[in-house]
C-alpha cells in the first residue's frame, strides 16, 4: 500500500479540519485534509450559511409585510421557494468556490478525497492509500439526531432536508426548542407557516439565561407561533396528507412535516478511533485542554469534541492545534469564552457565565445588572424590544457573562462603537474576530468580541491568492517568529462581517 507522510494528517474537512490545514500551511507545516464529501462541511454546506440564508429571506419577507408602519408601500405576495434555494444555494456555492481556491492555494496541503479510517495512532487509510503524519487531528464532526422511534423520511425532517423545502409548509411541527429548533421555527413562520415548537425542557434556548428564554417564548407567541415545553414526544406517524405528533398526556398535534432538531452527535462510530484506544465518551472524543485525545499524538478538534457545537469553535480548536504543533503555545480555547448567537427574530447573543453558573462559583457575591432596550434609540427607530444582562462576580469584580436578546441585537451588537463586546474585528487575525477566546500568551487578556462577528471564507479565489503573496503592513507586531512571518501572509485570507442586518420587526 503507498505511503505518504506529512507533518498533520486531519480526517474531516469541516470547520475544525480546514482551519487546521490552513494555518498550518502558514506555518510552514505540511498537511493532509482528508474529506469524502465536501471541503467545509456542516457549516458551510448544511448549516450556518445556508441557515442564516434563509433567515435573511425571512428577515426580508417580515420587513415586506410590515413595511407600512414605516411609510413604505411594499406588500408580501409570498414566497417562491424555488428562488429562495437558489438564492441560498448560490451564496454555499460561492463561499464554497472561495474555499477551495484557499485549499488549492496553500501549497502545503494536500486534499485526500474519500472516507478515512484511522488504522494506527499515527496513520489514517483512506482507499488504498495510508497518510502517515506526526500528529492526526480527528475532525469528522456530528449528525443530526433523532429519536429513538422516530425515522427520518418523507414528511420527517431533520434540519439537512429541511434546508430544502420546495415549498412554504401550511404547518410545521418543530420538534426541539434548541438553537436549530428555534431558527427554523422563526424562518417558517416568517415564510408564513403556522408552527409549533415542543420542547422536552421547561424552555426554549434552555442552554441560554432563563430570562432570554421567557422572552423568546413571549415574542414566538406574539409571532403567532405555538410552544409546548415541558412535554415529551410518545409517538409519530405520517401519510400523504400530513404527519401526526402525539404528546405525553394524550395530546395529539397535526401537520404538515416535522422538523426533528433535538441536537447533534458526534461522527466517531466505525471510524477506528476506539480501536487504535482514543477514549470516547458517549461517542465524543474527550481531551485534555490543548486538545489531545487519550493516545499521543492524537489531537481531536470541532463538534466530536464536547462543549458547544458551534462552527468558530471548530476554527479556534483548528487553529490551536496547528499553532501548538508549531510550538507558538497558544493559550487554549476555552469553552465559556465561545460566545453564542441564536440567529432567530429576537436573536440572542451571549457570552461567559450565566448568572445561575456565577453563582455556582462565586456565590451570593455575583451582581446583575439588566439594561431594558425599550429606552434605547435604536429600539425605538426598530420598534423592538429586548434586554442586556450583564453577570458580575462581584459588586468590584469583571463582568464574566453578556446575555442579549433582540430583534436584529447580534448585529447590532457588532458595530465597534456599542462596547467593549463590539470592539472591531482586526483584519489581519481570523481567529480574533471569531468569538474565540485569547490565542497565545502574549495576547492573554481576554477580548470578548463582537459575539455576532465571524469570519468567514472569502468568495473570490483570486483575491484570496492576491491576499496570501501580500503580508499586510500592520501584521508585523504581533509574533516575531519566522513561522508567524510566513503566516501573516494569509491571515487576511478570511474576512470580518457582521452578521444579518437589523430586523425591523416590532415586538
Ligand atoms: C442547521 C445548523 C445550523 C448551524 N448554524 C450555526 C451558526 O449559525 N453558527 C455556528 O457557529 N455554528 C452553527 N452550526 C454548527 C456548525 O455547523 C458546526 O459546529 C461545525 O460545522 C462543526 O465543524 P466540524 O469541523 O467539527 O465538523 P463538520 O463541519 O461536521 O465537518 C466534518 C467533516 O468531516 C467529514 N468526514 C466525516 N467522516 C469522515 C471520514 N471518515 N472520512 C472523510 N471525511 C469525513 C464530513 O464529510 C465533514 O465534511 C450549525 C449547524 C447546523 C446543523
Amino acid at each position: 500500500m503507498p505511503t505518504s507522510t506529512y507533518d498533520i494528517v486531519i480526517l474531516g474537512a469541516g470547520s475544525g479540519g480546514y482551519a487546521c490545514a490552513l494555518r498550518a500551511a502558514q506555518l510552514g507545516l505540511t498537511v493532509a485534509l482528508v474529506e469524502e464529501d465536501k471541503v467545509g462541511g456542516t457549516c458551510l454546506h448544511r448549516g450556518c450559511i445556508p441557515t442564516k440564508a434563509l433567515l435573511h429571506t425571512a428577515e426580508v419577507a417580515d420587513m415586506a409585510r410590515d413595511s407600512e408602519r414605516y411609510g413604505v408601500l411594499a406588500s408580501l405576495e409570498g414566497v417562491d421557494m424555488a428562488k429562495v434555494n437558489t438564492y441560498k444555494d448560490g451564496v454555499v456555492a460561492r463561499l464554497y468556490k472561495g474555499l477551495q481556491g484557499l485549499v488549492k492555494a496553500a501549497d502545503t496541503v494536500e486534499l485526500v478525497t474519500g472516507t478515512g479510517r484511522l488504522t494506527a495512532k499515527d496513520t489514517v487509510t483512506v482507499g488504498d492509500r495510508e497518510l502517515t503524519g506526526r500528529t492526526v487531528v480527528l475532525a469528522t464532526g456530528s449528525y443530526a439526531k433523532t429519536l429513538p422511534d422516530v425515522q427520518i423520511g418523507g414528511r420527517i425532517m431533520t434540519s439537512d432536508q429541511a434546508l430544502q423545502l420546495e415549498e412554504v409548509p401550511r404547518h410545521a411541527i418543530v420538534l426541539g426548542g434548541g438553537v436549530i429548533g428555534v431558527e427554523f421555527a422563526s424562518a417558517l413562520r416568517s415564510f408564513g407557516a403556522e408552527v409549533t415548537v415542543v420542547e422536552a425542557m421547561d424552555r426554549l434556548v434552555a442552554m441560554e439565561d432563563p430570562a432570554v428564554s421567557t422572552t423568546v417564548e413571549r415574542a414566538y407567541k406574539k409571532r403567532g407561533m405555538k410552544i409546548r415545553t415541558g412535554v415529551k414526544v410518545t409517538g409519530t406517524s405520517q401519510d400523504d396528507q400530513g404527519v401526526r405528533v402525539e404528546l405525553e398526556g394524550g395530546d395529539v398535534l397535526e401537520g404538515d412535516l416535522l422538523l426533528v432538531a433535538v441536537g447533534r452527535g458526534p461522527r466517531t462510530e466505525g471510524m477506528g478511533y476506539e480501536e487504535v484506544g482514543v477514549e470516547l465518551d458517549r461517542g465524543f472524543v474527550t481531551t485534555d485542554e490543548r486538545l489531545r485525545t487519550s493516545v499521543e499524538g492524537v489531537r481531536a478538534v470541532g463538534d466530536l469534541v464536547p462543549g458547544p457545537q458551534l462552527a468558530h469553535r471548530g476554527f479556534a480548536h483548528g487553529i490551536f492545534v496547528a499553532e501548538d504543533l508549531a510550538g507558538l503555545e497558544p493559550a487554549p480555547v476555552e469553552d465559556s469564552l465561545v460566545p453564542k448567537v441564536t440567529y432567530s427574530d429576537p436573536e440572542i447573543a451571549s457570552v461567559g457565565l450565566s448568572e445561575q453558573q456565577a453563582r455556582e462559583r462565586w456565590g451570593e457575591e455575583v451582581s446583575t445588572y439588566e439594561y431594558n432596550l425599550g429606552g434605547n434609540g435604536k429600539s425605538q427607530i426598530l420598534g423592538t424590544a429586548g434586554f442586556v444582562k450583564l453577570v458580575r462576580s462581584g459588586p468590584d469584580g469583571p463582568v464574566v457573562g453578556v446575555h442579549m436578546v433582540a430583534p436584529g441585537w447580534a448585529s447590532r451588537s457588532a458595530r465597534p462603537s456599542s462596547s467593549s463586546a463590539g470592539r472591531p474585528c482586526p483584519r489581519t487575525s481570523p481567529s480574533s474576530c471569531t468569538p474565540t477566546p485569547p490565542r497565545t500568551r502574549r495576547s492573554a487578556r481576554p477580548t470578548w468580541p463582537s459575539p455576532a462577528s465571524r469570519c468567514t471564507p472569502t468568495a473570490d479565489p483570486a483575491s484570496a491568492k492576491a491576499r496570501l503573496t501580500r503580508p499586510p503592513a500592520s501584521s508585523h507586531r504581533r509574533l516575531q517568529t519566522p513561522a508567524t512571518r510566513r503566516d501573516n501572509r494569509c491571515r487576511n485570507a478570511y474576512r470580518c462581517r457582521p452578521s444579518v442586518s437589523p430586523s425591523p420587526r416590532g415586538q
